[in-house]
């Protein structure tokens, strides 16, 4: 399926629940958003992961200055120029204005805005201490008061449980799927279509397993392997093409669409103790220690998280990993640390290529030198 088809098959779904009554709530793809909480409240969440070319970064210099992240000015174009397979972003009643990151707020804030979908604020804290704990909580009450005002009905408890079940099993699910021996370019597009439509797509995941069981799955390719840490690869981005035309195959996805995601799952014995919904999700929020609002430890957890995939791929397989660390341009969240990432995983015998860039179509040519460069050493 390409991707016209997949935004085709998105409208009409949206469309669907629309008729149905729901409500639509958009925000830009990051961590630590409880969509949970959304779907308890009888609201679609509607994670913006699309990105990857020249005209949304163009269309976006009218509301914020070039120097801003390749990925945030793409949101942005996307609202601004609308072509027609994005006919859906039409349908979003609310915007979630959160904090990831300074080029997430002000993306947020404009869209909003400039395009008039009302805001709701939902912040999170940047620390992960007894006290931006506390603050998580009272974050997730008061998005939680936000909801109930607009349906002018209270979010049960046990809806938010039983929608917190629900994103668990499929986060399980994901995490099966992230395992199977297929091209990374196959294995990126189930996950940006698994992560867009969220549970609702849990049968057909099901589905591909039972179809693949039969011998199907590829037992190996002649690529160089590589894991992609840092930016995600959002739906229309080349990258994984260029990746793969070079001689290498993504095996690992560790960035929001792919392992930031689905390896935040709750323990069977936390859902069973915590009565409490609101605390489950604190509960995890406090356990996100990959995740970049995890200061002050997140790169030495996130050095230690990559060495121990590399460790565990070698041992099992005998092959070396090559990384790529995506750094969509102007993206200080992962371009300030990567440097010193770099270096500490290459004392350990890991090659690491810090690839920054944005969705311009004149770099394509530079970026496929470096990426088979890359492959090339591994
Ligand atoms: S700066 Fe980085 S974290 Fe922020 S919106 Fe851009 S890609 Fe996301």
């Amino acid at each position: 399926m390409d991707n016209l088809e997949l935004l085709s098959d998105y409208s009409s779904f949206l469309r669907e629940k629309k008729e149905e009554g729901k409500k639509i709530i958009g925000f830009i793809s990051h961590d630590n958003i409880p969509e949970e909480l959304f779907d308890a409240a009888g609201f679609i969440p509607l994670r913006l992961l699309f990105a990857g070319n020249d005209e949304f970064m163009d269309a976006s210099h009218d509301y914020l200055p070039p120097s801003t992240c390749a990925f945030a000015q793409s949101c942005i174009g996307l609202f601004s120029l609308k072509p027609n397979q994005y006919e859906f972003l039409d349908l979003i009643d609310y915007f979630i204005v959160s904090n990831h990151c300074v080029s997430d707020i002000c993306a947020s804030e404009i869209i909003s805005k400039r395009f008039d979908i009302p805001r709701l604020n939902f912040y999170i804290p940047y620390t992960n201490n007894e006290n931006s704990i506390k603050y998580f909580k009272l974050e997730l009450l008061e998005l939680k008061k936000q909801l109930e005002e607009i349906n002018g009905k209270e979010i049960k408890d046990e809806n938010l449980k039983e929608s917190i079940k629900k994103y668990n099993s499929f986060k399980r699910k994901l995490l099966d799927f992230s395992f199977l021996n297929i091209s990374g370019s196959e294995k990126l597009k189930i996950l940006q279509k698994a992560i867009l439509y969220g549970p609702f797509f849990l049968p057909e995941l099901e589905s591909f397993f039972e179809q693949r069981s039969d011998n199907e799955i590829q037992t190996s390719f002649n690529s160089k392997e590589v894991l992609l840490t840092g930016g995600s690869i959002f739906i229309n981005d080349p990258l994984i093409d260029l990746v793969e035309e070079g001689g290498g195959n993504i095996t690992f996805f560790d960035s929001w669409i792919g392992n930031n995601y689905y390896s935040q799952i709750i323990a069977n014995d936390i859902l069973d103790s915590i009565k409490n919904p609101y605390d489950i999700l604190v509960h995890r929020f406090k356990n996100n220690n990959f995740g970049d609002h995890s200061v002050p430890n997140f790169l030495e957890n996130k050095i230690l998280q990559l060495e121990k995939i590399y460790q565990d791929h070698l041992k099992k397989t005998g092959r070396k990993l090559g990384i790529i660390n995506h750094i969509i341009k102007f993206c200080d969240h992962i371009s300030l640390l990567s440097s010193h990432l770099k270096n500490r995983l290459q004392e350990k015998g890991i090659q690491v290529l810090n690839l920054e860039r944005d969705y311009s179509r004149a770099i394509r040519g530079q970026l496929s030198t470096r990426i088979e460069a890359f492959l090339e050493m591994i």
